[in-house]
């Protein structure tokens, strides 16, 4: 057994967009009971976050998206960005909250008090882009995590693997130019956010999958594309941008992974971790819409970071 961390944001259960959106304060319910009744709590070291530091933020993030989002974060009621994205009182604490929980995670393994850690925060981060909210997300917390293992930590390569169902186009829009991570991002296409698979990088990996595709898929691209190039690497770090919304469950997306394909992606991101960087690696919550399979998929997540 290795220690692993879960890192919360107390405020993370109150952004809420309104009663009938899916990015809801019940998925996180969902998680904490389901990892309640797992048996694994007492396994795991519980952690709170602070909220990130602007100056931290601002490595990811314009000055000027950071300043937009606080100018028109609401006092009562919910403001919409977008038709899907939506602020209320306490978006803008509980994305600070997220990112700060990014930090935290990253101190506590390359500090080495925690082998790897579980960021179960909210709202999710892979779609915010340097300038811009979108796709119900508003900082990029996995983003931050990088940033401040590459520049506070000193550390030169960092590795991270999206396989939320959607492709990590925010994530992609701050790596662009960054060679010091690689980014590996699979996903449904064509679908939200319509971008991806076109692009041409030796450092973003971008692996589309059919609508329709199964775990046998999945787990062919990600040995045959993702797991050489991250060998090839050598991270110094592992992140996992960690969305469950490719179940076959999940009502907002038509690929067909289960529990098992969640649990096998992360031991491989494990042992590669353990191959390059003593086991260090980070994963942040991002998609998942179905409540039930999203606490069965995080459980399995979090058995595999705990080696139980
Ligand atoms: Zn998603």
């Amino acid at each position: 057994m290795v220690q692993t961390a879960i890192v919360t944001h107390s405020l993370s259960m109150r952004h809420d967009m309104g009663e009938f959106h899916p990015e809801s304060p019940r998925r996180l319910d969902a998680i904490n009971d389901r990892l309640i009744a797992s048996g694994l709590m007492p396994y795991l070291l519980h952690y709170e976050a602070d909220p990130v530091q602007r100056r931290h933020l601002e490595r990811v993030h314009s000055p000027t998206h950071v300043e937009n989002l606080l100018s028109v974060a609401p006092h009562h009621g919910i403001v919409h960005l977008d038709p899907d994205t939506a602020m209320n009182p306490y978006t803008v604490p509980a994305a600070l909250g997220a990112a700060g929980a990014g930090t935290l995670a990253v101190d506590l393994v390359l500090k080495g008090q925690v082998q790897n850690a579980f960021c179960a925060v909210r709202p999710p981060g892979h779609h915010a882009e340097k300038e811009r909210a979108m796709g119900f997300c508003f900082f990029n917390t996995v983003a931050v995590a990088a940033l401040w293992a590459l520049e506070y930590h000193g550390l030169e390569r960092v590795a991270i693997l999206d396989f939320d169902v959607h492709h990590g186009n925010g994530t992609e829009n701050i790596f662009r130019d960054d060679p010091r991570v690689l980014f590996c991002s699979t996903f449904q296409h064509p679908f939200y956010p319509y971008q991806g698979a076109e692009t041409i990088s030796n450092h973003i990996l971008n692996l589309p999958l059919q609508a329709g595709s199964d775990g046998a898929v999945f787990r062919q691209v990600l040995q045959q594309h993702c797991l050489p190039a991250f060998d090839a690497f050598a991270p110094q770090l592992v992140l996992i941008s960690a969305g469950f919304d490719a179940h076959r469950e999940d009502p907002l997306a038509e690929l067909r992974l289960v529990e098992s394909d969640f649990a096998w992606a992360t031991q491989q991101m494990v042992h590669l971790a353990q191959r390059h960087c003593g086991g260090a690696l980070v994963s942040t919550l991002e998609g998942g819409y179905n409540t039930n399979a999203l606490g069965r998929c995080v459980t399995e997540h979090v058995r595999e970071l705990a080696g139980l």
